[in-house]
């Protein structure tokens, strides 16, 4: 089953009495453990399909569904408890609580989930771990560089094991290598623990590392490309999403510095 499965997706907003079609009408599936970036220039619909995925907003027409589930069949509190259950978000802006160290950051979205605090905590450094920051766990997001603050957010993401993490222009606040490694980071995730990632970038090394690019131009696909950036040691087993192993260094290591 896809993770995703958008059918003739549709939204239009109004704006006084003009009417804007965000999304035009898209159909689309995301695969487990697949890295899909979606490209286009500024306005054509790439953050509202992004909403749309992630089910902050439901379609005007058409469906969408997340494993199976219509997300606009549920109520509004069973989408919000979906999503906060299923899907883990990166922003561009890395939205971390200056006042909580990198630990205590990861393990939030837990805490709010009702989950122990030391569960929390001790699932909170797997996840760190897994994103390569073991070492930054007491930190500040003050006490540490941009690319260092998206990766945290990256594990904060990934803590509530996700079925699928979804970034919004994840590197536009770094710099053009430091957006490459965050893209990279993104590979490994794919390729180690099988997560299912979706990104939106204006990042050009995203080519190197997705599976496959969808590219979107008034808010319909104008062209797919699939591409073969999958590391030899992949897993194929969709299950290994379940597990965070934080054995390092990963095989996909060697791919790139
Ligand atoms: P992108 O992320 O590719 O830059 P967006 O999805 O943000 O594009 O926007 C697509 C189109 O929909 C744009 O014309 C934008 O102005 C319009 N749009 C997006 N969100 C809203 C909204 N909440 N209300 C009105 N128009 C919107
Ligand atoms: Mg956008």
């Amino acid at each position: 089953m896809s993770v995703i499965e958008a059918i003739n997706v549709t939204k239009s907003f109004h704006t006084g009495d003009v009417e804007v079609n965000a999304v035009g009408g898209i159909s689309l599936q995301v695969n487990s453990a697949e890295l899909l970036g979606i490209v286009g220039p500024s306005g054509s619909g790439k953050s509202t399909l992004l909403s749309l995925i992630g089910g902050i907003d439901t379609p005007t027409t058409g469906q969408m569904l997340l494993e199976g589930t219509d997300l606009a069949s549920i109520s509004d509190d069973q989408r919000t408890l979906l999503r906060r259950r299923r899907i883990g978000f990166v922003f561009q802006a890395f939205n971390l609580l200056p006042t909580l160290s990198a630990l205590e950051n990861v393990a939030l979205p837990l805490e709010l989930d009702g989950v122990p605090e030391r569960t929390a905590m001790e699932r909170a450094a797997e996840a760190l771990q897994s994103v390569n920051l073991g070492h930054r766990a007491a930190h500040l997001p003050s006490m540490m560089s941009g690319g260092e603050q998206q990766r945290v957010a990256v594990a904060r993401a990934l803590v509530i094991k996700p079925a699928l993490v979804l970034g919004d222009e994840p590197t536009g606040n770094l710099d053009s290598k430091t957006g490459s490694q965050v893209i990279h980071l993104f590979r490994e995730l794919v390729d180690r623990l099988g997560q299912t990632v979706v990104i939106v970038t204006h990042e050009g090394s995203v080519t190197e590392y997705a599976d496959r690019i969808v590219r979107l131009r008034d808010g319909l696909v104008e062209n797919e490309v699939i591409l073969n950036n999958r590391t030899a040691a992949a897993p194929q087993s969709p299950n290994s999403a379940r597990s965070l192993p934080s054995t390092s260094p990963p095989a996909s290591q060697s791919r790139r510095p």
